[in-house]
């Protein structure tokens, strides 16, 4: 049984504002101990419920955010960036029997501990074939078309409710208690890390592969929080304008879906202007 772990940074213990996952800092220093433990107490779990092989892939920024040295052994880990399915990259080969999503937050336009859905600020929503949509959901519909199971969720309260709509059968931990986008009630890392791993081990059993899914066409819809972001993101083919701040595209499969969105997205965040954004 092999299990990948997508791992992001903003649902981990502890981990409540901007400071804590800004690359560099000395609070993301700080913050990578805990998002580790979170990491390693999954890759626990699911090697004590039967599982072979981990990978994890990281999933955060620039993707380099783990401590490799704190990973069990047995673990393989992903880190770096420019991957062909980016946050779930590893689980188109066929291999994998389930996916969890460790760290995982609420999206863009929600409640939750650092909501956002893949640019911190610009984008203010996302819709899935006219549903409000987060990581987690967009992630669990790529996994779906190659057979993967989401099977366990962890991250703060509401990334946990998020992920009911996506993912009912997964296991999810709560890490943490949302009272705003910046503050939660946080859990101490040993008591976190005990959760995850009898989550993960308890979840094991559910990685189970299953017929490919594609309940494609897709359509995607993005609003931004400002009308050039809109107009900038036009150059990628498919792509076009339903609003003011908004635009949509349509894509076969949740292969071609999430790929053109991390065009859109990579556009946007470059058509950025420092005072005016
Ligand atoms: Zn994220």
């Amino acid at each position: 049984m092999k299990i990948l772990i997508s791992a992001d940074m903003e649902g981990a213990t502890g981990v409540t504002w901007p400071g804590d996952v800004l690359p560099g800092t000395p609070q993301w220093e700080r913050c990578r101990g805990l998002f580790t433990s979170d990491v390693n107490a999954a890759a626990v779990g699911f090697f004590e419920g039967g599982a072979d092989e981990v990978l994890v892939n990281e999933a955060h920024w620039s993707m380099r955010n783990l401590l490799l040295e704190d990973l069990d052994e047995r673990v393989e880990m992903l880190t770096g960036r420019h991957k062909s399915l980016s946050m779930v990259e590893g689980v188109q080969h066929g291999d994998v029997d389930g996916i969890a999503f460790v760290g995982y937050h609420a999206g863009a336009g929600m409640e939750g501990v650092l909501a956002h859905t893949y640019l911190a600020n610009q984008i203010t929503g996302v819709w899935l074939n006219d549903v409000r949509a987060s990581e987690g959901l967009l992630n669990a519909h790529v996994a779906a078309e190659y057979g993967v199971p989401v099977v366990l969720v962890t991250g703060d309260d509401l990334a946990c409710e998020d992920a009911l709509g996506y993912a009912p059968e997964a296991l999810k931990v709560a890490v943490k208690d949302h009272v705003s986008r910046y503050a939660a009630v946080c859990r101490t890392p040993n008591r976190t890390a005990a959760d995850i791993r009898a989550a993960a081990k308890e979840a094991a059993p559910l990685a189970v592969r299953q017929e490919p899914q594609n309940t494609g066409p897709y359509t995607v819809a993005v609003e931004f929080d400002a009308e050039h972001l809109a107009m900038a993101v036009t150059v990628v083919p498919g792509v076009t304008r339903i609003g003011e701040r908004k635009v949509a595209y349509t894509a076969d499969t949740m292969y071609e879906g999430i790929r053109t969105f991390k065009a859109v997205t990579t556009i946007a965040s470059s058509a950025v202007e420092e005072q005016y954004g």
